[in-house]
């Protein structure tokens, strides 16, 4: 983490104090650095500049419109799995012709709008979704173009929930019925088949499941050129794993040079869509302690929860902690936990993590892919802030959210009113 570093004993991003941007934007906040995400997407998109290609920012890992931005002006596409996403990626200036559709359940609503942004290409999931996406292109008059997801059964070893290439998850076609699926798309009028893809998990820190994967996707499209099917695009996918504790990852260099020795002389267009990879080490969550409580047990309680970061407690995943401060007080096996009324709310457990006090600052490292995105209004909690540092400045990217905004769409119905005193009518505050 190069723009994440201690300057005289006080932790910077870029060349921004972090206690500085908590004194003006209050706590818990994400903080972002522009020139990590940048970086990091460069060195990735490069690992596959020695064919043609297109990396497709997977938008659920870190969703604001300013990140998304950032992806877009490298040349970046998006890869999206619902209509918000959507929303997202074309406000931000994703051209249309670089969004690639992936998810199960892609609603009507939601194809439509697809269709009608003009994307690069639907990754369809089922023979029912086909049938839809033929349905919607022809009321609007379009042809889409699609893309079979295919499940090709392969374990990534890395955690159960974020695992989608096993025959037994949710995810893609298996490989035996896609050539059926293409056949019948073939026959569909407002369908154009362009692509194949695959993506078999999250969090991936070996090569060789992801090597496994291209051969078997490699084999499929022999077999679907000697069906006359003629795939232009290859999606493989994201899933590219990072260190946040002692995972020895490949790095985007040597995942691409496996790859893209996997695939050979394919003449395809390879699409990628790295997430975790190109945002992970790029944002920390700077939270600040509340109190602490030692007995049996010493519980540092900061005012970050698991709304705001639920990764530990859905996955029991591990993120480092250190003091925003360097204040020679070393570290001490504590839990540091959140105000949420759950014994599950921790942010670290029984590990080493720096002495702290009522007060202090503390960064928790590795948030920037599936953090803010996953973040909730559990306990009622207004959303944290996001930042952006670029050099010397800062930008919230962001705002906290308000409690008017908490509520906003909430009404009591008028059976509930009280006639004579309407006191509870919420838009009165
Ligand atoms: C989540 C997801 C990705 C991104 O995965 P990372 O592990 O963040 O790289 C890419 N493609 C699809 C279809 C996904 O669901």
């Amino acid at each position: 983490m190069d723009n994440f570093q201690y300057v005289e004993s006080v932790l910077h991003v870029e060349e921004v104090p972090v206690p500085k941007i908590a004194a003006a934007v209050g706590t818990p906040f994400y903080l972002y650095s522009a020139a990590t995400l940048g970086l990091n997407f460069t060195v990735f998109d490069q690992a596959f500049s020695g064919i043609k290609h297109l990396t497709c920012f997977a938008v659920k890992a870190c969703s604001n419109i300013a990140v998304l931005r950032l992806f877009a002006r490298l040349g970046g596409g998006a890869d999206i799995v619902s209509g918000g996403e959507l929303r997202r990626a074309l406000v931000a200036g994703v051209e249309p012709g670089k969004i690639v559709y992936s998810g199960v359940g892609k609603t009507r609503p939601e194809i439509r709008e697809a269709l009608k942004a003009g994307i690069l290409m639907f990754n369809l999931e089922s023979a029912q979704e086909l049938g839809v996406v033929q349905e919607c292109a022809a009321e609007l008059r379009v042809v889409a173009r699609i893309s079979l997801r295919v499940n090709p059964d392969i374990d990534p070893h890395t955690h159960a929930y974020i695992s989608t290439g096993l025959a037994k998850n949710k995810f893609g076609i298996p490989t035996e019925e896609a050539m059926e699926g293409y056949l019948a798309a073939s026959a569909l009028a407002n369908i154009e088949i362009v692509g194949l893809s695959c993506h078999i998990g999250s969090q991936i820190t070996k090569v060789s499941p992801f090597v496994d994967s291209v051969a078997k996707l490699r084999d499929f499209l022999v077999r679907l050129a000697a069906a006359g099917i003629v795939i232009k695009y290859l999606d493989i996918g994201g899933g590219l794993g990072i260190r946040y504790n002692q995972e020895e990852p490949p790095s985007s260099a040597q995942y691409g040079a496996a790859v893209l020795q996997a695939l050979g002389d394919l003449d395809c267009v390879l699409i990628l869509e790295p997430g975790r990879v190109i945002v992970g080490n790029a944002g920390i969550l700077v939270t600040r302690v509340i109190f602490t409580k030692s007995g049996r047990q010493k519980f540092i309680i900061v005012d970050a929860g698991m709304n705001d970061l639920l990764r530990p407690s859905l996955y029991g995943a591990h993120h480092g902690i250190i003091p925003v401060i360097q204040g020679g007080r070393g570290r001490e096996v504590a839990d540091v936990v959140g105000p949420v009324c759950e014994t599950g709310d921790f942010i670290s457990r029984g590990k080493e993590v720096p002495v702290a006090l009522s007060g202090d600052l503390l960064a928790v490292q590795d948030a920037g892919a599936y953090c803010f995105s996953m973040s909730s209004n559990y306990n009622s909690r207004p959303r944290v802030a996001e930042v952006l540092v670029n050099g010397r400045d800062f930008h919230v990217i962001r705002r906290r959210e308000t409690y008017d905004e908490l509520l906003r769409g909430e009404l009591i119905p008028d059976f509930l009113m009280d006639k004579e005193n309407r006191v509870a009518k919420n838009d009165q505050q």
